[in-house]
């Protein structure tokens, strides 16, 4: 953990580096979630509060720049966690705590991990403790509203307090808070972090309203946003007209574009990508369109597009959740257009391709059939598991929810065995087909890795994350080397994939990478990442894996969010170009909110598992908006009509 997740993000300071090498994590968490111990985030402790992720903690310890024979005060003892790690260094470390049970579990957390030179005290921690000041260094583990005046004159001279401070229920910024001098301090910005609330009488109240003797911080007004982004924003016109497509003329040279959407279930994004599409293939020779879709599943629509036989024996495409991100009317129209394009001979034979793990949603369905006869508790877990595949839900709740996962570990390698025949059985399939695009060595490939994928992908995170992504772009690179010099693709895939991850929390925070990221790296400018977004409307959506697809409303956006500003400025379709206007460019560059919608939608917990940190002009290089939109209509198995063969994408 302390390589991967904490030095490998830039922690150089070796006291810091040994100390958390030396604390075992697991004596912090709860009893039963010991597996859960090195995962790379925060886990809840009790009364809502949370165990700090390691990296956060070695984070802060490291600006606080604890030295042998300090005095520290920590506000939000919690766990006892950071309290033990700053002991390793410190020679003294006192820690307040607000809850008593919680402060009696860090005692017992610390006399188990055998650390002595910790006082935890049961009080208000934001009027710091007078008794045992002045501290060479001050760690406050939640988030203020401002910096508490009791706590800055609690430091030493030459003495560093790490503090969180902004806004409550959003991302907080680390700062660092440095005494110069009797009546002089420094304050320095350390980036954005999310922590649990500092409620006090120098901080938030229990409701969540600033506290009395928390003053407030000058806002900074000035120029507004959104009138800016109205002045650069290109209105879009009608999706269905003919000069929808035009506005996209300035990407006919590239070699990629990558088309995002926010959601996996929003008919504008589908409709937008149709037709931008359909424009790059006829006026700029692209050939290639390939999606965020299973291999065998889009390679029924190819052979439908493609004019070659269908097959009956097999079963029906896109028939496992989410069956509505490819069974849509959209998807059919676009289907039925690439088909006749095809068939006029116009010059490119343009192809259908599915970039994901090769049958990852078939391999998915498997392990919960198999689960939900051999351990439905285990299928039950599993299923909250594999709804966390998505780099931006970090609800700590859920970890709650999937904490008992010893079930699926006694099944794995029956799991994995199984998973392993249905992959050389499709593959075996495939093979008999003249006209399939693997070749032997990607067969290879895929056989090679396939166990791999199957193991980590239960366990979600960033490795699966990073395999995933790395194996969708290599399959585009594939596709387009099978093509030739002249090839140039059309990608299709999630936000989350297609936007540059090193703008985001995912890159930033949890080395998490993507194939938007990959494709900049190696096209440079002949890649161009399209980004959508949009305030509010009706998505597609279920509330956990495998279940049933909602019609959901989506929640006006977040107050602090780039969707806010684009719906402030009033234009109802527009195309943002990141490089039309530099001040703008400018002011877009101070990271905010930005929201991602999976094949999952969970309103009720929005903040915590839909909106993530970003910097949008660093993401993409321009940004489609749709203020308001709706619900994609599905073509589900369950839709179709009584009586009637299911022949998707052939059928009319
Ligand atoms: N450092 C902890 C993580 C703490 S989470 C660890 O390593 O596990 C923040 C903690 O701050 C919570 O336990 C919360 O109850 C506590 N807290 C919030 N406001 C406080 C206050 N004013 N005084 C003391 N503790 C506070």
């Amino acid at each position: 953990m302390v390589e991967r997740q904490i030095a490998r993000r830039g922690v150089r300071d070796p006291h810091v580096l040994d100390a958390m090498r030396t604390v075992r994590r697991e004596a912090f968490v709860a009893p039963g979630m010991e597996e859960f111990a090195y995962e790379d985030g925060p886990l809840p402790i009790g009364h809502g509060q949370t165990i700090s992720q390691a990296y956060i903690v070695a984070l802060m310890v490291e600006a606080a720049e604890i030295r042998p024979g300090n005095r520290v005060l920590e506000i939000g003892a919690g766990s006892g966690y950071a309290a033990a790690v700053m002991a390793q260094i410190a020679e003294k470390v006192i820690s307040i705590e607000r809850h008593a049970p919680l402060a009696e579990t860090a005692r017992d957390n610390l006399a188990k991990a055998v650390v002595s030179n910790v006082d935890i005290k049961v009080g208000d921690g934001t009027a710091g403790w007078p008794g045992a000041a002045p501290f060479d260094a001050i760690l406050v583990a939640a988030g203020g509203p401002s910096v508490p005046a009791s706590l800055k004159t609690q430091l030493r001279e030459g003495g560093r307090m790490v503090i969180p401070v902004g806004d409550a229920d959003t991302v907080q910024t680390l700062l660092r808070i440095t005494r110069t001098g009797a009546d002089s301090w420094d304050e320095e910005k350390l980036g954005a972090v999310r922590f649990v609330p500092l409620i006090g009488a120098e901080g938030w109240t229990e409701d969540g309203r600033r506290s009395a003797s928390s003053h407030v911080p000058a806002q900074n007004s000035g120029k507004t946003l959104p009138q800016m982004v109205a002045e650069v924003a290109e209105p879009l016109p009608d999706i269905e007209s003919a000069e929808f497509g035009k506005v996209f003329d300035r990407y006919g040279d590239r070699r990629v574009v990558l088309l995002g959407e926010a959601s996996h279930g929003t008919s504008e994004f589908y409709r937008a990508r149709a037709a931008i599409t359909r424009h790059l293939i006829e006026h700029h020779g692209f050939n290639i369109v390939a999606v965020e879709a299973d291999w065998p599943d889009a390679a029924a629509i190819n052979r439908y597009a493609q004019h070659h036989a269908g097959r009956e024996s097999e079963e029906p495409p896109f028939t496992r959740f989410p069956t509505w991100m490819w069974r849509n009317t959209v998807v059919e129209g676009f289907s039925h257009w690439l088909r006749t394009y095809n068939a006029t001979g116009a010059g490119n034979n343009v192809g259908f391709y599915g970039l994901d793990i090769y049958n990852m949603r078939g391999s998915i369905a498997a392990v919960l059939d198999y689960l939900d006869e051999v351990d439905p508790e285990a299928a039950r877990i599993a299923r909250e598991r594999y709804g966390c595949l998505t780099p931006w839900q970090r609800d700590p709740a859920t970890y709650g929810r999937a904490v008992l996962s010893q079930g699926y570990r006694d099944c794995e390698d029956e799991v994995v065995a199984q998973l392993r025949d249905l992959l050389e059985r499709r593959l075996d399939y495939e093979a008999q087909d003249g006209a399939s695009f693997l070749d032997a060595a990607q067969n290879a490939r895929l056989v090679r890795s396939a166990e791999r994928y199957y193991r980590i992908m239960y366990y979600g995170g960033a490795e699966s994350w990073n395999l995933r992504d790395t194996h969708m772009f290599e399959t585009l690179e594939h596709l387009l080397d099978a093509g030739g010099s002249d090839a140039k693709a059309v990608v299709w895939a999630h936000n989350s994939h297609i936007g540059d991850a090193r703008a985001t929390e995912m890159g930033k925070v949890r080395d998490e990478l993507n194939i938007g990221q990959l494709c900049r790296e190696r096209f440079g400018d002949g890649a161009a990442l399209v980004g959508f977004g949009t305030h509010t409307g009706t998505v597609a959506a279920a509330s956990d894996w495998g279940g049933e697809m909602e019609v959901k409303r989506v929640r006006p956006s977040h107050a602090d969010s780039y969707e806010r500003i684009c719906h402030e400025a009033g234009v109802p379709r527009f195309l943002l170009d990141m490089r039309r206007d530099e001040a703008l460019r400018r002011r877009l560059m101070d990271q905010k909110l930005e929201r991602f919608i999976g094949v999952i939608y969970r309103p009720e917990t929005e903040l915590m598992s839909h909106y993530s940190d970003a910097v949008l002009p660093r993401q993409f290089d321009a940004w489609v908006w749709f203020d308001e939109t709706s619900a994609v209509t599905p073509l589900g198995p369950e839709h179709r009509r009584d009586g009637v063969p299911d022949t998707y994408p052939f059928g009319v």
